[in-house]
Order: C-alpha cells, then sequence, then structure tokens
C-alpha cells in the first residue's frame, strides 16, 4: 500500500437535482476524492477551507482516516459551488462558483506529503495544480481532472499542467472541449498529444473509456434505478481508481483497468444520495459485491 496525495477543492455546494435540493452540503473534489479512495489506502489532502467551515465535516474526514495536516485554514469564506440539474442527469449546470479562500491560496507541502508516490490533481485551478507538482519529490504517478471553467478561462496554464502528467481523468463534455474535436476518439488522441499517455473519459451514465497506447477499454457503469445527484460521481470515481492503484502500488496496464471498475463502483455508490451521505453509510464489503456485479455486467461467455 502506497501514500496518495490529492490537491483539489473543499468545497460546500448547493445543488438542484430533479429529485431535490441541498444548501451548503459538504462538496469539493478533493474531499469526495478522498473519501472514496479511503476505502483503498492512506489518503492525504491538500486543500484550503475558510474560517466558516463546519468543523462536523473535518471529523467525518478524519473519521476515515484521511490525513487532512496539508488542509490550510484561511481568514474568509469557504469555497463554494452551486449547480443544478435536468433530467439530463449527465451535464451540471453552474450557477455559480465562488473561490473565496481558493482566490489567494498559496499550497505549501512539508515534507511528509511532498514525498508521496502518487498524485491526484482534482479539479482546481491549474496554477494550484503546477504549484503543487513542483514540489513533489518524484512521484511515481500523477493524474490530473480539470473543467470546463479552466479550460476555458486558464487554457494556458493547463496545457503547462498536462504536459507533465501521466494520466487525465475528464468527462466527455470537456474532452471534446479541450482538444477541440467533436469525435471522441479523435480528441482523445490529441489529448495524448498535450503529455498524458493514459486519457480516462468519465461518460456519465454511459460509463468510462481509456485510451493508452493506440488502445481502448470500456467500463459500463452501473445500471441503478435511482440515481439521485451525480455531484461528485467524477471526484469518487477518481478516488476508487487512483485509491486502487495506490493500494496496489503498480501502474500495469491490468491493475489501470481494474481500478477503472473500482473508481465505476464506487462512482455508483455516491450517485444514490446528495453529497458523501451514501459514501458515508457504505460497508467495505458492498465494494466487492459491486465489483463482482461489475464483472457479470461485462461476461461473455464464449
Ligand atoms: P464532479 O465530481 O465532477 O461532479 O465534481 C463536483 C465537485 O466539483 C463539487 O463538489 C464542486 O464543489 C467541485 N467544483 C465545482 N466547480 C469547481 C471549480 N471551478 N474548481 C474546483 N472545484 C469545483
Amino acid at each position: 500500500m502506497a501514500d496518495l496525495l490529492v490537491v483539489g477543492s473543499v468545497a460546500l455546494d448547493s445543488v438542484t437535482t430533479p429529485f431535490g435540493s441541498v444548501k451548503e452540503a459538504l462538496g469539493g473534489s478533493a474531499t469526495f476524492f478522498s473519501y472514496a479512495a479511503s476505502f483503498f489506502t492512506t489518503v492525504r489532502v491538500v486543500a484550503t477551507v475558510g474560517d466558516d467551515f463546519p468543523p462536523e465535516h473535518l471529523t467525518l474526514l478524519r473519521d476515515r482516516g484521511v490525513d487532512t495536516s496539508g488542509l490550510q485554514p484561511a481568514r474568509g469564506r469557504t469555497f463554494r459551488w452551486v449547480g443544478e440539474y435536468g433530467y439530463d442527469l449527465n451535464e451540471a449546470r453552474t450557477l455559480d462558483t465562488q473561490l473565496n479562500v481558493f482566490a489567494d491560496f498559496k499550497p505549501v507541502l512539508p515534507p511528509a506529503l511532498a514525498g508521496a508516490p502518487f498524485l491526484f490533481l482534482a479539479n482546481i485551478d491549474p496554477v494550484l495544480q503546477l504549484d503543487v507538482l513542483r514540489q513533489m519529490a518524484r512521484p511515481r504517478l500523477v493524474a490530473l481532472d480539470t473543467m470546463n471553467f479552466w479550460i476555458q478561462g486558464k487554457r494556458d496554464d493547463l496545457q503547462r499542467v498536462l504536459a507533465e502528467v501521466d494520466v487525465l481523468v475528464i468527462n466527455d463534455a470537456e474532452a471534446r472541449q479541450l482538444a477541440k474535436e467533436p469525435n471522441l476518439v479523435r480528441a482523445a488522441r490529441a489529448i495524448v498529444g498535450f503529455g498524458p499517455k493514459t486519457v480516462v473519459v468519465k461518460r456519465g451514465e454511459y460509463g468510462v473509456v481509456m485510451a493508452a497506447d493506440g488502445q481502448f477499454f470500456f467500463a459500463p457503469a452501473y445500471p441503478l434505478d435511482s440515481v439521485f445527484d451525480p455531484t461528485g460521481a467524477g471526484d469518487t470515481f477518481a478516488g476508487g481508481f487512483m485509491g486502487h492503484i495506490a493500494a496496489q502500488g503498480t501502474v500495469e496496464p491490468a491493475t489501470i483497468r481494474r481500478a477503472i471498475v473500482y473508481g465505476s463502483v464506487m462512482a455508483s455508490f455516491t450517485v444514490e444520495d446528495f453529497s458523501l451521505n451514501r459514501l458515508t453509510r457504505l460497508a467495505p464489503a458492498e465494494i466487492e459485491t459491486r465489483y463482482a456485479a461489475f464483472r457479470e455486467l461485462v461476461r461473455i461467455d464464449g
């Protein structure tokens, strides 16, 4: 088992879906990621929160063994995201993004964190992603996620950090937007040209496709009969994906494929309720049961 470090947002999310809404619930890319990854390995978070951040949210992460020593408290308001989904739950509409304490955040990595062999640069300002990457000793695998907000607003900075990562985890609309290419196969190929050798494209209810070395791997999404709130599905996917890789300590192609399925398993739980609610009720045995169900989904006899 090897250490996994994540830099990303810790947020208060206000979300409306066709099935209900929550105000200022615990969210953020690093939050979903670290909570999901904690089922697999030791995970450490680098982020910032304001002085209005409810202490019970920190307790939730610490109770799962998440190392929050890299969480820098700052004066001011915590990052806030307001979003909504229509009946097509595959696409979030961002209504408001308030960077607040992230606007002046300067991540400082203590040596214990800088030595982590596995790094996930979760969705956050690409300038901060690069800043963290520069402070790392010698990570064995670096993966990155991003979103339309940064592709539009900070494309040059994003290209700079992309040139130095191994894996890009991104949703399909954003892959097309980043590559300026509507065809997903060509978009993935173009992105490989930006730096990451492996591109993992999240396609919501249609599952995940990975492109690497001219080869493709597909995983379905779990057929759930009630999807409540897709917020955090992508980060939870990444937490299961990187968590499994760090737990195995290898980046063999077979490990990466299994990691994609573990990521899909974890995401399938997150979408069953708002915020981290379903994950907080998750028993480790449920992960293996659903992993077995995924194997069955794609089993072909003969
Ligand atoms: P996803 O896993 O893709 O559904 O990501 C959802 C999470 O991303 C939410 O909990 C938000 O707090 C967070 N988020 C939304 N916009 C941003 C942003 N611009 N930078 C960092 N995190 C964000």
